[in-house]
């Protein structure tokens, strides 16, 4: 039962890394068990059992979850962290010295942000952000420090894209490590790893779990040396995910593929509805022919995603009735759930980007983004309806 590269994706998603075990004494559990032993005793003193001594090192629920979202992302190694802020805390100390240069797209989640900016400052890593969605504004952010470039596609909230592939022959070009973070995609959509990227950063909190009951992260590469280093701070960091919040995720794993397919067909109609209603004065969803690289979308990656924004006309005082009278949309943070959720950033997740550099990027007050769940989508439109009206 051992999956390979062959095996379609959702056969990877159930099968990779939950192998039945058939040796004497083991179960043959199609579900692998969660492994809640920080420690693992040992016969005789130089072997460890199976490998495993301390599960900071190593936990075999956890490894599980590590070769199942490897065969994902069709990554020889995988890493499962805490958080997803937790996964991209050990690629930045593993990977960067003190004066490295990091070159990233304006557009990055505010969390990483935050990081390279206030914590990695303390570490005098540099950084020049820049529209990645216009590629030679990143070859021409590049110093002669410069180690490593990290992009998002579908970025969060405007929903801009990232040539993913032309980036990538110019941090080649230049021996430079190329980091995605696929949250917004999920390996559904899109596999970085395939188009030259070097390391794939997720927030498994999102798509990958699923759910909106676990939070995690992840990193996945086929590079024997980075994933040596990674690995290696993963045990000295120690920001690991837990056995039991491993199971939720791998459990979330198995419906990712039909849960993608869902939350795109649900976001698709919701974006045509409200692209052809009046007080809407526009719609962003990649799936768009009015979306600026709706062709670069359709290229490059297999899906839209699930995440769209929009703008409502009239004042934030507009679209705060808007949000407070919607019934089936819960007003929150996050995305990635089976739930729909919908937000203003202006106020909510990007409250803490200065008003100017909001104005400058386009995230206008009266912006609202949604994570389109798999709810009915009649219901979804219906609830929308109401409230806009
Ligand atoms: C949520 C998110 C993160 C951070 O992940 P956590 O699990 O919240 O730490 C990073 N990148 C993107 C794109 C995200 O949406």
């Amino acid at each position: 039962m051992k999956t390979t590269k062959n095996d379609g994706f959702a056969t990877r998603a159930i099968h990779a890394g939950e192998e039945p075990d058939f040796r004497d004494g083991a179960t043959g559990d199609v579900v692998v068990p969660i492994h809640l032993s920080t420690t693992f005793a040992r016969k005789k003193v130089s072997e460890p059992t199976g490998g495993y001594e301390y599960t900071r090192s190593l936990n075999p629920t956890r490894k599980a979850l590590e070769t199942k979202l490897a065969a994902l992302e069709h990554a020889q190694y995988g890493l499962a962290f805490s958080s997803g802020l937790a996964a991209e805390t050990t690629v930045l100390l593993s990977l960067l010295n003190p004066g490295d240069h990091i070159v990233a797209f304006d557009d990055l989640y505010g969390g990483t942000k935050r990081l390279i900016n206030h914590v990695f400052s303390k570490y005098e890593y540099k950084v020049s952000y820049v529209d990645a969605s216009d590629v030679s504004l990143v070859e021409k952010a590049i110093q002669p420090n410069t180690k490593l470039v990290w992009i998002e596609s579908t970025s969060n909230p405007l929903l801009k894209l990232c040539y993913i592939q032309s980036v990538a022959e110019i941090t080649r070009r230049n021996s430079l490590i190329l980091v995605v973070d696929n949250t917004f995609l999920s390996p559904v959509f899109q596999k970085p790893l395939n188009i030259g990227a070097d390391i794939v950063v997720h927030s498994s909190t999102k798509y990958i779990g699923g759910h909106s009951d676990v939070l995690g992260g992840a990193v996945l590469t086929s590079n024997a040396t980075y994933y040596e280093r990674l690995q290696y701070h993963q045990n000295a960091v120690g920001a690991v995910l837990s056995p039991f919040d491993s199971y939720l995720t791998l459990r979330g794993i198995k419906t990712l593929e039909v849960r993608l397919e869902r939350h795109e067909k649900n976001a698709l109609r919701i974006a045509t509805y409200l692209s052809n209603h009046p007080k809407v004065k526009k719609v962003i969803y990649p799936g768009l022919a009015s979306h600026p690289q709706h062709e670069l979308a359709k290229r490059q990656s297999t899906g839209f995603g699930g995440v769209l924004s929009f703008e409502i006309a009239g004042e934030i005082r507009e679209a705060e009735i808007f949000l407070e009278k919607l019934h089936l949309f819960a007003l929150a943070e996050s995305l990635g759930g089976v739930e729909s959720l919908i937000e203003i950033p202006s106020v909510m997740t990007h409250a803490s980007v200065a008003p100017e550099v909001r104005a400058e990027t386009g995230i206008t007050d009266t912006l609202i983004r949604i994570s389109v769940g798999i709810e009915d989508v009649e219901d979804l439109i219906a609830d929308l309806k109401q409230a806009i009206e």
